[in-house]
């Protein structure tokens, strides 16, 4: 069995992210990935593109949006402000060749049990121990179509890698946040008839959080569609779908039926990879995991942690890198805590973390809405 002090389980942004604090330290800690660094990413459909900008604004404190790191900016790197899925792993391995992370990958973690002195890492390339582990195997692995009877007549829309590849004349797509509005512009853009189903109106601006709304990136795209003669959008709920000889029955709560000859396309997002380690999770009524606000560990649970899109404080949604970065530096600080490293060191790392964007312990100011 191998020892370790921190065990960190995914090498996406947000595992990678904490590593690279960890790595200013002593403490030894091991990321085991299942297949790739970034492999959520080069994974995404083809042309799909980070909606989040990047910009090289490291130098006046601003740090790029999608950076996991201080001193790298993935706008410098590809010279663009959207990367694609490919191009954000690519950056992802160069975070971790040129840090000299400590990743092992084709690793995976199949269960964790809890011991007195800490965690009993099983995987497919043998026993791991180690005192801390920090869960950071994202969602993207595990697509959801909840509450939709008949689901499986359906398909994820993250199954769809190459939309101009698609045959039939009229798809209907549920759900119309942002991966739904962008698969709708791109079959439009490719002269297919497009429905979106949606509970709500979909360009019902009440917030200024892109983890609520259409994010500007996406939402000119979505008043370019509506003005198309391919595109409508049906305001309701799907409650159940069914498949009879060549057609599909898609049922909304208000029993009105609508009929597609091609499979329905669920845009309906994802929920975190979380098999291995169910029995430490409690979920709050979001289906999120609760976790303690100080730390983000798992709510209950002592020297396991949380990072990455799942977490959620109250309202605050930490969906985008930009936002649950800001968590990396408090997991770290509580691990260095826990550790007895000198209260003058931490607090000055921490500084560090801050002004890079690392850090965020505060959450009071999270709400804060845009005034114009
Ligand atoms: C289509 C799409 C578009 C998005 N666009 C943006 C955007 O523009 N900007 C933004 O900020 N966010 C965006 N997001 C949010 C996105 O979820 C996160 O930015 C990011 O992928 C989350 O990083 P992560 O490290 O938590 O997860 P991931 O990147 O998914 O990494 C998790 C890693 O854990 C590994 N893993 C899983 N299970 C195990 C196991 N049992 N053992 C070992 N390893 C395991 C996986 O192989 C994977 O490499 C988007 C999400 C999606 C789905």
């Amino acid at each position: 069995m191998i020892n370790k002090d921190v065990i960190i389980v995914g090498s996406g942004p947000a595992g990678l992210g904490v590593a690279a604090l960890l790595g200013q330290t002593d403490i030894d800690y091991l990321v085991l990935e299942k297949k790739d660094i970034g492999c959520s990413f080069s994974e995404w459909p083809e042309d799909m593109e980070l909606i989040t900008p990047s910009f090289p604004s490291n130098a006046f404190g601003q740090i790029d949006l999608n950076s996991i790191c201080e001193a790298t900016s993935p706008a410098f790197a590809f010279n663009k402000e959207h990367l694609t899925g490919k191009d954000y792993a690519k950056y992802l391995t160069a975070v971790a060749t040129h840090f000299e992370l400590k990743v092992q990958t084709n690793t995976t973690v199949k269960k964790v049990e809890k011991k007195d002195d800490g965690w009993l890492v099983k995987t497919s390339q043998g026993r791991y121990f180690a005192k801390y582990l920090i869960w950071a195997a994202g969602e993207f692995q595990n697509p959801q179509i909840n509450d939709i009877e008949g689901s499986e007549h359906c398909v994820h829309s993250s199954l769809i890698k190459y939309p101009k590849k698609l045959e039939g004349d009229h798809y209907i797509i549920v759900g119309g946040y942002e991966s739904g509005v962008q698969l709708a512009f791109d079959l439009v853009k490719n002269g297919k008839k497009v429905t979106i189903i949606n509970p709500d109106e979909i360009d019902d601006m009440e917030t200024s959080d892109p983890s609520r709304v259409l994010s500007p990136y996406t939402y000119p795209k979505y008043i370019r569609i509506k003005q198309s003669p391919l595109y409508n959008e049906i305001i309701g709920e799907v409650v159940s779908v069914s498949k009879e000889e060549q057609a599909y029955h898609i049922q909304l709560e208000n029993d009105a039926v609508v009929t597609t000859e091609e499979a329905p396309i669920c845009a309906t997002g994802f929920s975190l990879v979380k098999d291995p380690i169910e029995e430490f999770v409690t979920l709050r009524e979001d289906g999120t995991p609760e976790l303690e606000e100080e730390t983000d560990e798992f709510l209950g649970q002592k020297n396991i942690y949380l990072t990455g899109p799942s977490v959620r404080h109250e309202n605050h949604i930490f969906c985008f890198i930009y936002k649950f970065r800001q968590r990396f530096g408090v997991i770290a600080e509580d691990i260095l805590k826990k550790e007895k490293f000198a209260e003058e060191d931490i607090s000055c790392m921490v500084g560090n973390w801050k002004v890079n964007g690392m850090y965020l312990s505060d959450l009071s100011s999270c709400g804060d809405e845009c005034v114009c």
